[in-house]
């Protein structure tokens, strides 16, 4: 079963989100502040998502995304913020979380958003992949199985939607690919999102795999249009 990590200080909208979930199928796990949650998760709890508020008392969410994404890359993380200003966005995403909703939200819209993320894990836990799951791209090798990116032989840690953007890279090298469609191919068609989002998860990408990240080898810029793959 599906187990989502529901981190909020406010207990009605915590059980609301709960309560969703519960009905949905999944296994839920709850916490008040960023402190409770890390003592469940250092329990052994492994979850699948994770839901974090950003103002907790104590540890703010942020806080907590990047000491969970310190342990866990392939954990799907959701920030959950009362602020709708790009900055504590751009923040959100930028230190690992993926993808980030503004309060009030809509139940059934975050629903769906938990939903892709565990997808998305699941895909890499399941190994539907045949043994031909190397691609080669210069001194890289993506690992389908395994889902590690290697950067002349040494493994990079990516998130889940950082490897699927590197997927849908190797899978299309030299193609300038639109933002929309890495969008679609790794958020899904029915992702209600901007495209920022892809910008945010770029930048990360290159700061892991660029020599260096302000004059990009590998990533290149299309201008006015989007990214392109040169292994
Ligand atoms: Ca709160």
């Amino acid at each position: 079963m599906r187990r989502v990590l529901v981190v909020e200080d406010e207990d009605s909208i915590r059980e609301l989100i709960a309560l969703n979930l519960h009905m949905a199928g999944y296994q839920v796990l709850e916490a008040s502040t960023a402190e409770r949650a890390l003592a469940l998760l250092a329990a052994g709890e492994r979850c699948d998502a994770a839901v974090l508020d950003v103002m907790l008392p104590g540890m703010n969410g942020f806080s907590l995304c990047e000491a969970i994404r310190r342990d866990d890359s392939a954990i799907g993380i959701i920030i959950l913020s009362a602020k709708s200003m790009e900055q504590d966005k751009i923040r959100g995403l930028s230190i690992g979380a993926d993808d980030y909703m503004t309060k009030p939200f809509s139940v059934s819209e975050l629903l769906a958003r938990i939903e892709a993320l565990c997808r998305r894990v699941n895909r890499g836990t399941m190994g539907a992949v045949s043994d031909d799951s190397r691609i080669v791209s210069g001194q890289f090798v993506l690992d389908q199985k395994s889902r590690v990116l290697y950067k002349a032989g040494t493994p990079i840690d990516l998130t889940q939607v950082e490897f699927q953007i590197m997927e849908l890279f190797f899978q299309n090298p030299g193609t300038a690919m639109v933002r929309e469609k890495i969008l679609e191919g790794v958020w899904g068609e029915n992702y209600f999102g901007d495209v920022k989002i892809v910008d945010v998860n770029i930048r990360r990408l290159r700061m892991k795999i660029e020599d260096e990240p302000s004059s990009p080898k590998h990533i290149l810029t299309v201008w006015g249009y989007g990214y392109r793959w040169n292994g």
